[in-house]
């Protein structure tokens, strides 16, 4: 194909551990962020083959410092970004500790069908063997696939493609890190092919009910944890400093304790939308008959913190706790 006639990528670097280096090649674990987009981009020349591709520096941070302001600014700029009729996909490269939210934000946000692909690295771009190159061709070669458009925004890592709704983090430090087990991969990159084996099926970017465009702050959502021996103070803590939303890691199925139970009752009388989440890391939390006796809501098959994502989402149209069910019952 002429290079003329290539679609035209824009990545957007925010940072992690693909763009940072250590003091040895033998160093896979501790490491600076150093490098800005253009050093990302200069270990890959080949994806020119691939894409024209074009880079903006969004932001240079580790991922546990995205902050909800920064998703918001994220969305507005792809969501300009893919409006234009210069631009076919855009590839997000991101620390992998919070990808996962970052990814199930813009899913919800993105107002477009056109290609988003996130991706990051497990090992930095210093490592023998680093991911991160690779990563990010695969990245770019999804990007410009005919088939990955319309199917919400997808997580590139170690030749596989998933939907942003259901990959998580599953390992601190494996390339990888970002194995489904309950849901699977949608897609994979092997070599020069991209080849995609399913469609996700939960609603996502043109079909969702969610426009940031006038959203100057997302309301606040907090996690809490169940574990034994827990307390409810703290769900109290974030009610006090004026969490809307509260999600909780419980055990198991979602399963309360007479503390926990303590903590979504205040909550409830505090206006405060509480949300069952488990801290298993597979499988939904159910429907349950506390949910009518104390007001709560089931996560669905969400972790906590993609739960947290979609309850800030949530709030900004409703609190009412029975019409949010419905938001965590279909997205
Ligand atoms: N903690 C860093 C971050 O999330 C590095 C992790 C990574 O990118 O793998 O940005």
């Amino acid at each position: 194909m002429p290079a003329s006639a290539l679609p035209r990528v824009v990545i957007l670097g925010t940072g992690g551990t693909i763009a940072a280096a250590a003091t040895a090649t033998t160093n896979t674990t501790d490491y600076e962020l150093t490098h800005g987009i253009e050093a990302v981009l200069a270990a890959v020349p080949e994806m020119q083959a691939y894409a024209r591709v074009s880079a903006e520096q969004f932001v240079n941070m580790a991922s546990q410092e995205v902050d909800n302001a920064t998703l918001l600014r994220l969305a507005l700029r792809i969501n300009v970004l893919l409006a234009s009729d210069d631009v076919d996909a855009v590839v997000v490269t991101h620390g992998t500790d919070t990808m996962e939210e970052t990814a199930y934000f813009l899913n919800l946000v993105v107002k477009s069908i056109k290609p988003v692909v996130v991706v990051g690295a497990m090992r930095p771009s210093t490592a023998l063997s680093a991911d991160g190159p690779l990563n990010l061709i695969n990245a770019v070669k999804v990007a410009a696939a005919p088939d990955a458009a319309a199917k919400g925004v997808l997580i590139v890592l170690n030749d596989r493609i998933g939907a942003a709704r259901h990959m998580a983090k599953t390992h601190t430090t494996a390339t990888d890190a970002f194995l489904v087990s309950e849901f699977g991969t949608i897609g994979t990159v092997l070599g020069t092919e991209v080849n995609f084996h399913a469609q996700p099926l939960r609603a996502h970017t043109i079909h969702t009910d969610f426009d940031v465009t006038q959203v100057a702050t997302l309301p606040k959502v907090d996690i809490t944890y169940g574990y034994q021996n827990a307390d409810s103070y703290m769900v109290d803590a974030a009610i006090t400093a004026g969490a809307k939303g509260i999600v909780y890691a419980a055990t198991g199925n979602g399963t309360l304790s007479e503390a926990a139970k303590r903590g979504a009752a205040s909550a409830r009388e505090h206006g405060v939308v509480f949300v069952r989440s488990t801290r298993v890391g597979g499988g939904s939390v159910t429907h349950h008959r506390v949910d009518a006796e104390l007001d709560t809501v089931a996560a669905n098959s969400l972790n906590p913190q993609k739960a947290r994502i979609l309850l800030s989402l949530v709030l900004t149209l409703t609190s009412d706790p029975r019409r949010v069910q419905t938001y965590f019952d279909h997205y």
